[in-house]
């Protein structure tokens, strides 16, 4: 018997009010639904509920306090129970928790019912008491970039929107200050799972639910252009990154295999119409490694590919665990590139990546036990 059966057996569900509504499937996990949709999956299992008791119900699961400003009146015993019997009662297993001791970046593994495992990591933000939460949106990841650890793992499968937002509460909840953001920059590539990481995204934003701001919320990506397309014209308020790390075509290509079917130049098209449709600077990542992607033919090739671009360039130091892998720049390096960058006039800014030393920095996360909870 796997977990998954053993979950579900677990669950012993009570009679039903109809035969018919015994035929309906479980409403899924609290964590994964908007207030209409709860109200709507329990209609269909024949509970009657009223918009704003659907709307309590999700601001108790979800909501940083719910409990204080939303739900102001207790549900009545019967619907609480009626839910509960209806609901798939899967959650998220927190299997270990690691801390950094330098930075007090924090790791958490989950494990999912069906043994899946993931991770997210608690990031404290420059001001005092504020954190951000960095999410997966898969278990493993298909794209396979080179100096990646979730990439050498492979896919295994796409989270699903509740498994996001559970692990957004289970870290929020544990948290010492306030959370006041959320990257999608986890295990995974976002936009390979657009579905569900949207509408995650819409969860944590709802004011029932997670009550965070849009636009403290980043989804990021390598560079799948058919979904950063589709993600401009639905004009989301979300932040975008768009992880470029090298506008040398067969440099990239050798960087990051999805380059193979997406051209540099479909990827610098996609980020122009961005730019124009946001009315805004696109913000581009940069994994900086030595020796690999720091030189002046770099610098040339962006400015010709985006040069015309209002942009954003985020540099983030590579954090290859494997020995032998690709290194960090020196301070001396990475100094030269950026001077060197500042012919494209555009801001500059170097991330913190943190957690390295409990593997939990950009690049690192592989599913592996470091520490017990
Ligand atoms: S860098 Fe991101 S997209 Fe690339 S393999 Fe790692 S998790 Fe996937």
């Amino acid at each position: 018997m796997n977990r998954r059966d053993d979950c579900y057996n677990r669950y012993v569900p009570q009679p039903s009010a109809t035969a018919a509504a015994d035929a309906v499937p479980l409403v899924p996990p609290v964590w994964g639904l908007l207030p209409e949709q709860l109200a709507h999956a329990l209609t269909a299992r024949g509970i009657p509920i009223r918009d704003d008791e659907a709307r309590r119900v999700i601001a108790h699961r979800v909501a940083i306090d719910g409990a204080r400003t939303i739900v102001r009146r207790p549900l009545s015993r019967a619907l609480t129970s009626a839910i509960a019997r209806a609901s798939d009662p899967s959650d998220l297993e927190i299997v270990e928790k690691a801390v950094d001791p330098h930075d007090g970046f924090v790791k958490y593994l989950f494990r999912s019912p069906d043994g899946a495992l993931s991770e997210a990591v608690r990031i404290p933000l420059e001001k005092p008491g504020c954190f951000s939460v960095c999410l997966s949106s898969q278990v493993g990841c298909a794209m396979g970039c080179v100096f990646c650890a979730t990439g050498r793992l492979g896919l295994d499968r796409n989270l699903r929107a509740w498994e996001m937002v559970r692990a957004f509460c289970r870290v929020r909840d544990e948290a010492p200050g306030r959370i006041t953001g959320a990257v999608f920059m986890g295990q995974g590539e976002p936009f390979h799972n657009y579905d569900e990481v949207i509408h995650a995204a819409r969860i944590l934003s709802h004011p029932c639910a997670g009550r965070i701001s849009a636009q403290a919320i980043t989804i990021s990506t390598v560079g799948l252009v058919p979904q950063i397309r589709r993600y401009t014209a639905e004009g989301h308020r979300y932040r975008l990154i768009i992880s470029l790390t090298s506008a040398v075509p067969a440099r990239r290509a050798q960087l990051l295999p999805i380059a193979g079917r997406f051209t540099i130049e479909d990827v610098a098209a996609a980020i122009r119409e961005h730019a124009s449709r946001a009315k805004g600077r696109v913000t581009v990542a940069w994994v900086v490694m030595s020796g690999v992607n720091t030189g002046d033919d770099e610098v040339d090739a962006l400015r010709s590919l985006l040069g015309d671009v209002p942009l954003r360039l985020n540099l983030i130091d590579v954090n290859d665990p494997r020995e032998g892998g690709y290194r960090r720049a020196s301070d001396e390096e990475r100094k030269g590139f950026m001077n060197r960058l500042q012919v494209l006039g555009v801001p500059l800014v170097r991330r913190y990546s943190g957690g390295a030393s409990r593997h939990a920095a950009c690049g690192m996360l592989a599913a592996e036990r470091i520490a017990p909870v």
